[in-house]
């Protein structure tokens, strides 16, 4: 079974979901229409935001904070 595979998105998928944490639900109001996407960061605080697609922010990734160094 072979399923034509693009590239091309519709819609911005902006999902950070890194490993197998809890995710929550942000709202992102850029774009024309408001949209959701999954985010599993611990360090968010707001939920309104705008997605990474859309110029937001990245999601801090726990075990990568930046201050932390590398
Ligand atoms: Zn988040
Ligand atoms: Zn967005």
């Amino acid at each position: 079974m072979k399923q034509n595979e693009t590239s091309v998105l519709v819609t911005p998928v902006s999902d950070r979901i890194v490993g197998s944490r809890p995710s929550h639900v942000h709202t992102c109001l850029t774009g024309g229409e408001t949209h959701t996407w999954n985010c599993n960061s611990p360090y968010c605080e707001e939920r309104e935001t705008q997605c990474p697609a859309h110029g937001g922010f990245e999601p801090i990734v726990q075990g990568r904070e930046p201050w932390r160094g590398r």
